[in-house]
């Protein structure tokens, strides 16, 4: 199977920015957009009500593993589906270092979402002192493993993964396509052994300082099935040439 059967898929994180303005500017301005890929935004939760364009779907930037109950300040997957949602990202590295989510809890948040019919878009990614002792495939292996004891190969079909190099994220700083292929050609490597369909059905995307002139060139790598994107998803014109870049 070849790159050319897995949809290209870009989402935006808007991570705690925007406002209803900037909805109803995205809303109006991705209305007439024609990409091949898959698009997502994930604003905050609180925006995600005036979203009311069919271009694209909404999504989550966490998701509780829990089900409904006494969870002070936590959303539960049946609450953000009936707000819209089709994905959620679980695993983002902000998350995992503001406020210490594990392996573990990150593969639990995986599973719920999948369990109950949202797809969760599972970040990984080293720090750049990972990078620089060379560990950096134990160390995504190790992210990954988690998800892959807690999922069955069908459930993990039904998840996205993105590549998030930390020492990329905010920091202007983009990996290589070079560097950005090595990686993402591993996870597929490690699909590859827990199951072959898997591993040449699951979109992988890239995020780190993605912007309209460089995603062109990290989209066209082998194993990057699209992007994840921050900073440069918060400008309606620049998220548009992204997605088409992914085309
Ligand atoms: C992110 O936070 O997921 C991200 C990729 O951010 P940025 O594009 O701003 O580096």
């Amino acid at each position: 199977m070849s790159k050319n059967v897995r949809k290209p898929f870009v989402a935006g994180n808007w991570k705690m920015n925007g406002s209803m303005s900037l909805v109803a500017d995205f809303n109006e301005k991705l209305a007439s957009v024609s990409a091949q890929a898959d698009i997502v935004i994930c604003s905050p939760a609180t925006l995600l009500h005036g979203f009311n364009n069919s271009t694209f779907s909404i999504g989550a930037q966490n998701v509780s593993h829990l089900d409904n109950g006494a969870h002070t300040g936590e959303l539960s997957v049946e609450m953000l589906k009936e707000a819209g949602c089709e994905y959620a990202i679980v695993g983002h590295s902000e998350r995992r270092e503001d406020q210490g989510e594990s392996n573990t809890l990150v593969a639990q948040k995986a599973k719920k979402c999948v369990s109950e019919g949202i797809t969760p878009i599972i970040c990984v990614g080293e720090s750049l002192d990972v990078r620089e002792a060379g560990n950096v495939e134990s160390f995504v292996a190790a992210q990954l493993d988690a998800v892959v004891e807690a999922l069955s190969v069908e459930e993990l079909s039904k998840t996205v993964v993105a590549y998030e190099p930390i020492w990329a994220i905010g920091t202007g700083k983009t990996a290589s396509p070079q560097q950005a292929q090595e990686v993402h050609e591993f996870i597929r490597g490690y699909f590859e052994k827990v199951d072959a369909d898997l591993a040449q059905g699951i979109r992988i995307l890239y995020g780190g300082s993605v912007k309209p002139d460089n995603a062109e060139t990290l989209f066209a790598q082998k194993d990057v099935d699209g992007g994840l994107i921050g900073g440069a998803s918060l400008k309606a014109e620049d998220f548009i040439s992204i997605c088409q870049a992914a085309d």
